[in-house]
């Protein structure tokens, strides 16, 4: 019986991995169209109640394949990596309140447009010195990251822009009063401050240019042909009217059957692109990376200190508050805690009339570090646990005060066992630093990000993005052998004796 014991396992995985191809397994028939979109953009497309897609693009886009004979098979993705995902062909065509704009048209086909929109300013409330665009320059501007408003954004001189993954952190930027506006589409934002729980905002200005979605496909899809057709009909039966009423007031904009975007000689901006033009932004990013690293590691590690002294305390409080920190920290995803301490913490002191924001880096550092801090607790505890009691005893034996043996006696030797796991927790934190990019903080992978959200250059950016990260690793596993090596007296013993043997 022993021998088969290794089957159970392996059943579970296969099983499990069965299950997963199953339910993730796209399923291609001829009629289904894989439809991606970003479900964060209310009232267009969003999350409902029960968890389902809905919102106007999403009924819009259900009526279109239904009318052309196909079936829609909604997925989920950022808005900045819905271009790359249909130039790579991993779906079908997209429909996520995208403005037909001919920087884009150069990389995916674009169907008629299905949608009027335009930008508008949005501000807090009693902010009345930013009345139009010219009034935000040097201003702080948040956005979403690859969105028109953020390429609005970018044109304003002296302005200090933020980008966010969604556009729901951006507004929650401003709110929290961290931004003095955010640029976005108004009838998003018009939603955000009606429907959701965005208080004391209002909209500043409307940017005159009027922008046109559209449905996009790759390039030259056969599709492309089908939905224009079926939008014909939709329109001219009045089922677009009855869908456009269902999330907006008043009768629907006539719609041009081109987009003037793309008639206008915006075209050609976007290939000029040069990796190598983008490497001292990379190189910043860096080093901003290290920054966050070097910071983070150093409050985890007194944290980390703290913390371990606690879990030994002869407190029964301090051991449990310790051992419950410990569990929070690790038990909960890192991401989570960053958007808990960033977005969490001032919304619910704002709440209860306290108002206060964090400074980015702070939050970053101070989420990356109390992560670290759990971590680097149950190494430094491993590590002091794992000198015998003996060698206290003789030290203390000896003469040795117990603060003059932990100094001498145990604290060395635990820290050399505690250096690999020390070095493994550094190109953990070093890779993690990367999370903070959620918060706008424009480390090494939202520079990457960044530039792959107007270049559409996925492949060629994120491999120089891998590669300094791996730079950095290297560089740091370099420095932790050193530190072992010279902290092994061995080693450092035999090293000596070489160079006697030498000279
Ligand atoms: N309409 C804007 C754009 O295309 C924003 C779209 C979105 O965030 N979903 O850039």
């Amino acid at each position: 019986m022993k021998q088969w014991r290794w089957l159970y396992p392996l059943t579970v995985a296969l099983s499990c991995l069965v299950l997963v191809i199953f339910f993730n397994a796209p399923s291609r028939g001829s009629g289904t169209l894989r439809v991606v979109t970003e479900p964060t953009f209310p009232p267009f497309e969003m999350q409902g109640e029960q968890g389902q897609l809905e919102g106007f693009d999403i009924d819009l886009m259900k009526a279109l394949a239904e009318e052309a004979g196909l079936v829609a098979q909604f997925q989920s993705l950022p808005f900045d990596g819905i271009v790359t995902a249909l130039q790579s062909q991993q779906a079908d065509a997209a429909i996520s309140g995208m403005t037909i704009t001919a920087e884009r048209a150069q990389t995916v086909s674009f169907s008629r447009p299905y949608f009027k929109s335009s930008l508008a300013i949005a501000v807090r409330e009693g902010n009345d010195a930013i009345t139009s665009f010219e009034d935000l320059e040097g201003k702080k501007i948040a956005v979403q990251i690859g969105t028109t408003g953020a390429k609005q954004a970018a044109k304003i001189p002296g302005a200090q822009v933020f980008s966010f993954d969604s556009i729901s952190f951006a507004l929650q930027e401003l709110a929290n009063g961290k931004v003095d506006a955010v640029v976005n589409d108004s009838p998003v934002t018009l939603y955000a401050m009606k429907r959701a729980n965005l208080q004391g905002l209002k909209i500043a200005a409307e940017l005159e240019a009027q922008e046109y979605y559209g449905i996009a496909f790759p390039l030259n899809s056969p599709n492309i042909e089908l939905i224009n057709q079926a939008l014909e009909t939709l329109i001219a039966d009045g089922t677009y009217r009855e869908i456009y009423q269902r999330w907006f007031a008043g009768e629907p904009p006539e719609l041009p059957l081109v987009a003037p975007a793309l008639s206008e000689a915006e075209a050609g901006e976007g290939s000029t692109f040069n990796i190598v033009k983008l490497i001292p932004s990379l190189l910043l990013g860096s080093i901003i990376t290290l920054q966050i690293t070097a910071v983070s590691v150093l409050l985890g590690m007194i944290g980390g200190v703290l913390i371990a002294i606690a879990r030994t305390s002869r407190y029964k409080i301090l051991r449990i508050f310790a051992k419950w920190y410990v569990d929070f920290f690790r038990g909960t995803p890192l991401l989570v805690q960053i958007f808990m301490i960033y977005f969490g913490l001032p919304a619910l002191f704002q709440q209860i009339g306290f108002p206060f924001s964090f400074n980015r880096f702070v939050a970053a550092v101070l989420s990356l570090g109390m992560n670290a801090a759990a971590y680097l607790s149950e190494i430094i505890r491993g590590g002091l646990e794992s000198v015998e009691p003996g060698q206290l005893e003789a030290a203390e034996s000896l003469g040795m005060s117990p603060t003059k043996a932990m100094t001498y006696v145990v604290f060395p030797q635990a820290f050399r066992r505690m250096l690999p796991p020390l070095g493994n927790e550094f190109i953990t934190l070093l890779k993690d630093t990367s999370l903070v990019a959620v918060i706008g903080f424009e480390e090494l992978f939202r520079r990457g990000q960044l530039a792959v959200a107007t270049s559409y250059r996925a492949f060629e950016i994120y491999a120089v993005v891998a590669l300094m990260y791996l730079v950095l690793n290297l560089l740091s596993s370099r420095f932790f052998s050193f530190l072992e090596r010279q902290m092994n007296p061995v080693a450092r013993a035999k090293k000596a004796m070489a160079r006697e043997q030498t000279t």
